[in-house]
């Protein structure tokens, strides 16, 4: 039978910027991979890993069918999909129904899709009755999801892709988006040479950094005292929005005491920043009609990870940058489930039926930041405030 060739739209697989495809096929094999000109991640743009995945999908060595060992002491044989769906089957079947639910552990990926996400969840907690089951994503995003939920009330990012078109200055702190999120980076560089300013905070002189109109090079594991710092310098200068902490937020009654120590010169002292750097930073932020926070890995990875998201939700809601457009903390992150809402997926602390169950304010912050009609009904703000802070800016 002759092949008919065909052109489908497509997601790439690698990450959770979820950038669209077009693969162009011969009917039977990948020929061609490009970037999906309508689709709203990425308009066309791939990066490195995007625009070569068909060489992967139609490398010769790739595995084309399912394997089944019979047995431990014999090599896996060749077996058609459904059978080997079968077999796998029946054989957690008697697991469970010889050793119960709990006998069973699922293992999952941030690579998988939401939908898969979904599914596993649905098949381990719904059907199996088991709550083991884990994922590789708690170690990049277990303290931006606790401090989300701190912050927020629920664990996923107020603001979405579109945001990025809309910022006036973009706050990148511990994160190096032009190698880590190249599309991502390449939006935000659009709205930049539209005229956003950028700040970068970083120990690094990343790419990212590179182009920064405010590079702030700081020690390492001393961002604490700048979010905190900056804070201090945005109410000193009159530019919290007190309207919004009162209709939105609890907590900031003991804010302005609790900042009073992070001066410039302090905060300085910590991070090895200079003085006049932070308070630049500060007056930026505090101009600016709509900022962005982007933050990952370099904020999350930390034995005060949790604090670092809950001081950055602490910035975004004493100025009511947050829930309206080009606005709001960020987190980008480049597994599938780790962008946008995440509770009802992966491993049990991000699931929204848990954080009900544990009497957590597991309702959503608000349902879309663009065009979301509601603010948010409570922001405890300035959680995790109180405490003593060492010399170096850790709680
Ligand atoms: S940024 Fe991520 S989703 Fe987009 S092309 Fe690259 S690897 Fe794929």
């Amino acid at each position: 039978m002759p092949k008919t060739p065909r052109t489908l739209a497509s997601i790439c697989p690698y990450c959770g910027v979820g950038c669209g495809l077009v693969l162009e096929t011969d009917g039977e094999k990948i020929l061609r991979v490009s970037g999906d000109k309508n689709h709203p991640s990425n308009f066309g743009r791939l990066c490195t890993k995007g625009s070569t995945s068909a060489q992967a999908l139609t490398h010769p060595g790739r595995m084309d069918a399912a394997y089944v060992r019979n047995r431990r002491d014999q090599d896996p044989v060749r077996t058609p999909i459904d059978q080997a769906i079968t077999a796998t089957a029946q054989r957690l079947q008697t697991i469970l129904e010889r050793d119960g639910p709990d006998a069973l552990a699922f293992y999952v990926s941030g690579q998988m899709s939401l939908e898969s996400q979904y599914l596993i969840n649905k098949l381990a907690k719904g059907f199996v009755g088991t709550n083991n089951i884990e994922s590789n994503s708690r170690l990049c995003m277990a303290s931006a999801g606790a401090g989300y939920k701190l912050s927020l009330g629920s664990d996923a990012p107020p603001g979405s892709y579109q945001d990025f078109d809309h910022a006036d200055l973009f706050f990148v702190t511990g994160a190096n988006m032009a190698d880590c999120h190249p599309i991502l980076y390449l939006r935000m560089m659009d709205r930049v040479k539209a005229g956003a300013r950028l700040i970068v905070v970083d120990p690094r002189r990343t790419a990212t950094a590179d182009k920064a109109h405010l590079f702030l090079q700081i020690k390492p594991g001393t961002d604490l005292a700048l979010f905190n710092g900056l804070l201090h310098l945005l109410h000193r200068n009159g530019k919290t929005d007190p309207d919004f902490i009162a209709r939105y937020t609890e907590g900031w009654d003991a804010m302005p005491a609790f900042l009073a120590a992070y001066t410039p010169e302090y905060v300085s002292h910590i991070t090895g920043l200079a003085a006049g750097d932070i308070e630049r930073a500060a007056q930026w932020l505090g101009e600016a009609p709509n900022f962005m926070t982007c933050w990952t890995m370099g904020l999350n990875q930390s034995t005060h990870g949790t604090w670092n998201t809950n001081a950055i939700c602490n910035l975004h809601l004493a100025t009511g940058q947050i829930c309206r457009p080009g606005s709001g903390p960020f987190s980008p992150h480049r597994s599938a489930q780790r962008h946008g809402r995440t509770g009802d997926g992966l491993y049990g602390p991000r699931s929204a039926g848990t954080a009900l169950a544990a009497g957590g304010r597991g309702a959503p912050l608000c349902r879309a930041a663009l065009g979301c009609a509601g603010r948010p009904h409570q922001h405890p703000l300035g959680q995790g405030h109180g405490g003593s802070v060492s010399e170096d800016g850790r709680r």
